[in-house]
């Protein structure tokens, strides 16, 4: 490697380097500066995937203590390269954000994949509903995905798609068993940064491995330097699974608590009720006792989905509960 290096000749025929030229040299031999997206925040360190390059142990430097600035997992940053064959390095920016989820803690999301299976377990419509629902707080568009058709009846499948068909998600069947819908999941999470939730159960690891078998070494690779120490508490952890392509397998699904929603409010986080919201008799109709609610003849004509209708009376009266704690 040869530079060319700027400086003065002394009269004894040294160099002289200016302040600048050295600052140069030393960070040429010593670091490295690469963009990539952190995996995982663990005890201090965040695991950062270069793409190309594999994956960096770092440390965030002082400056986003005192900015009270967190990195995330999914936030796009600039490390510097302390040793590439140790694969460590120093966090040193992070670059804007898309946007940031508060459920799960996660940056840059662009869409969530929630599994359910058709049978075994029997889907949690509620949990399902609920998820929809903090998902659209958070502006989050959701592909519902339902596994283990090889088990469903067409009928139980026509049921499922009429109920969630305005749901405003995309609704996919699939089987982990025998890869149907598999390419078509493929597709969607292409180029994308997805959050993948679902109940135990439901065939949310068979699924990821039939996504990402091709990958299957390489995140095994990823979780053995993560692995290390002594932190085996699950925390949320993004998948490199194509290129630009990632996963996040979201821990605790087991309860969703509604909050931060009016009562007033919920109506509009089921989209299928939009088409009548300004043609109902009364203004502000909440769509559950008023006379002359075209929601309710809506229901009744089998235009909206009593599964879903349901629910949203049932989150109603718990957010009228919740106000008078
Ligand atoms: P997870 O807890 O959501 O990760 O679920 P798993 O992937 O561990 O799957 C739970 C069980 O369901 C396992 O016994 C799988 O073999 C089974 N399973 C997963 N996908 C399918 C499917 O498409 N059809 C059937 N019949 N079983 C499946």
């Amino acid at each position: 490697m040869l530079f060319q290096i700027k400086g003065e000749r002394r009269s004894n025929g040294s160099l002289a380097v200016t302040a600048d030229a050295f600052v140069s040299i030393c960070t040429t031999f010593t670091e490295e500066r690469m963009t990539g997206k952190i995996m995982k925040g663990i005890g201090g360190f965040y695991y950062v995937y270069v793409e190309g390059s594999g994956l960096y142990e770092c440390r965030a430097r002082g400056i986003f203590r005192n900015k009270k600035m967190k990195p995330n997992v999914g936030d796009v940053v600039d490390i510097d390269i302390l040793s590439e064959e140790e694969k460590t390095g120093n966090l040193v920016k992070i670059h804007k954000r898309k946007n940031q989820l508060i459920r799960p803690m996660a940056a840059n999301v662009d869409q969530a994949l929630v599994i359910f299976a058709v049978h075994e377990p029997e889907p949690n419509f509620h949990l399902l509903n609920r998820f929809l629902i903090t998902m659209e707080q958070q502006e989050i568009p959701v592909i519902i995905c339902f596994n283990k058709t090889d088990l469903a009846t067409t009928e139980q499948m026509q049921q499922l798609e009429k109920d969630y068909e305005n749901s405003g998600c995309q609704v996919i069947f699939q089987a982990a068993a025998t890869g149907e819908g598999i390419a078509q999941i493929e597709e969607l999470l292409r180029g994308r940064t997805t959050i993948m939730a679902g109940p135990s159960g439901v065939g949310k690891s068979s699924t990821l491995n039939c996504i990402s078998k091709e990958k299957q070494m390489e995140t095994g690779a990823v979780s053995e330097k993560i692995k290390r120490g002594k932190h085996t508490t699950r925390h949320s952890e993004l998948i490199h699974i194509g290129e630009d392509t990632y996963l996040m397998d979201t821990p605790g699904f087991s309860s969703l608590f509604l909050e931060n929603i009016e009562k007033e409010d919920l109506k509009y986080y089921f989209p299928e009720f939009e088409p009548y919201e300004n043609t109902c008799r009364f203004n502000g109709c909440c769509h559950i006792h008023e006379p002359g609610c075209e929601v309710k003849k809506a229901l009744e004509e089998g235009k909206i989905s009593k599964l879903r209708y349901d629910d949203y009376c049932m989150f109603y009266e718990e957010l009228a509960q919740q106000k008078k704690w």
